[in-house]
């Protein structure tokens, strides 16, 4: 592998003698890992080669499966994602007491594996808001979290820099900054093709601006947690210096076992390949100190269901007394848990490009259609009709194929198609007639092996 010169000369400033066993374990292959998702269990054990040392539901693996052909991947049963950042986690685990109701902003979210992350740290009185700037990268993100399952989001579509209007509402915002990406030349190249001092630079200025919106948005006593995929210390270290300088922040220190191989900064925590399972990364995380909170107040802008229709909806949600149901203009009811319905209602009101929480169906008539989004969530009742598909079968459903199992002593209505006990999307059964509800965007679009 050849380095930008620069590149090189900047490692060997920062490693010394260890530059060379950090060229070596960049010829290595990259670790490939998963985290399971918290919330949904799979009823057959997922064979794993090692756990990820800070993150306790996170494994290695052997090498990389096809993840497409695991019906398991496309119900949300795992995330495949880089053990490095799954770090995010045990630095909000250290500072935030996750026990408590929580607003949680993810600023710069897309594809959304550090939005799942957050998630799966999150109980169900806190709200998790995903943004990412650009809207190309907004529908991978919002299936990312469907898929996930927690009911608990909104995802937007806004740069930070428009937020002016929640200042002092989160008590925890995530800055997953676009950085130069040098933490990933070993697993994507074109991250090496694409580095240039330019490039940092530019990336450092764009995270100032973007770190400056961010601090904003924290309430007193709330923690900004900052990360990279990049090693320099201009987008780094100086930045986390920088943001303790100009905002009311002081940075937060961690308790890392020295057996985890994360070298500890003065702002923040490094992982280099050649010293942990993983890729380039780094996280500084810290507390404001002054500032004044914003309260939540608001009235959503929505109608509300009528109880009549409420209590059609009961029956498909696993406790639909924590919801209020609003019915959207288009049709699309949402189901908004009661004791946040304040934050909702600010979150509605200042962001204007936004999803509207977890929608889960429409009325056709007196016909409640459920929308694939509840299908997945794990806010739906267990107790629906459900058909558990052989690895075939489910594979099939989601290519939106005919299924090869009979299904023709089901009743008629509404049939949820699983594997594995997971819930991959609804069915209609219409005497010998099976639709598919499975969204087309969805659809597995590779050809199956036999
Ligand atoms: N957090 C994501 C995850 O774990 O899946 C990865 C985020 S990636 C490192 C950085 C994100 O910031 C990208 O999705 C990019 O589109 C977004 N971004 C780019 N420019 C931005 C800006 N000016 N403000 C906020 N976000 C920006």
């Amino acid at each position: 592998m050849k380095l930008p010169e620069v590149f090189s000369l900047q490692m060997q400033h920062i490693l010394g003698e260890e530059y060379q066993a950090f060229v070596k374990s960049l010829l290595e292959p990259t670790p490939v890992t998963i985290r399971l998702n918290n919330r949904k269990k799979t009823s057959e054990p997922i064979a794993t080669n090692g756990d990820v040392l800070w993150h306790t539901n996170a494994h290695y693996l052997d090498e990389r499966p096809v993840f497409t052909l695991d019906p398991a991947f496309h119900a949300g049963a795992y995330y495949v994602q880089e053990a490095s950042s799954m770090f995010v986690a045990e630095a909000i685990k250290q500072t935030v007491d996750t026990s408590k109701s929580l607003r949680v902003m993810d600023l710069c979210a897309a594809p959304g594996g550090k939005s799942t992350l957050l998630a799966s740290l999150l109980n169900d009185k806190s709200l998790l808001v995903a943004n990412e700037v650009i809207k190309s990268r907004v529908g991978v993100l919002k299936e990312n979290l469907e898929k996930w399952g927690f009911p608990n989001y909104i995802v937007s579509n806004h740069d930070p820099e428009e937020m002016i209007d929640l200042e002092g509402f989160f008590d925890v915002v995530l800055t997953d900054a676009p950085c130069s990406g040098e933490g990933l030349f070993r697993k994507d190249p074109n991250a090496m093709n694409e580095w240039s001092e330019n490039s940092v630079q530019l990336c450092c200025a764009r995270q100032k601006r973007i770190l400056q919106a961010s601090a904003m948005l924290v309430a007193p006593g709330g923690i900004l947690c900052y990360s990279t995929c990049t090693y320099n210390e201009k987008e780094n270290e100086s930045n986390a210096q920088w943001l303790t300088q100009v905002a009311d922040f002081e940075h937060v220190q961690l308790k890392i076992p020295a057996g985890w191989g994360i070298v500890e900064k003065k702002y923040g925590y490094q992982f280099f390949p050649h010293k942990v399972r993983g890729e380039g990364f780094y996280l500084s995380i810290f507390k404001k100190t002054r500032g004044e909170k914003q309260e939540a107040r608001g009235k959503i802008k929505l109608n509300r269901l009528p109880q009549k229709k409420v209590e059609v909806l009961k029956e498909w949600l696993q406790t639909p007394d924590v919801f209020d149901y609003y019915e959207k203009p288009d049709g699309q009811i949402v189901a908004i848990p009661s004791i946040l319905s304040n934050e909702y209602a600010v979150i509605f009101r200042v962001l204007h490009k936004r999803s509207s929480g977890l929608e889960i169906g429409q009325f056709k008539g007196n016909d409640f259609i459920p929308s694939h989004d509840l299908a997945l969530s794990t806010a739906i009742a267990k107790d629906l009709p459900a058909v558990e598909l052989v690895k075939e079968d489910a594979l099939k459903f989601l290519k939106r194929e005919n299924l090869g199992a009979d299904l023709s002593n089901q009743s008629k209505g509404w049939l949820l198609a699983r594997y594995q006990g997971l819930n991959l999307g609804f069915m209609k059964v219409i005497g010998d007639r099976i639709n598919n509800y499975l969204p087309k965007e969805w659809r597995i679009r590779m050809e199956i092996p036999e």
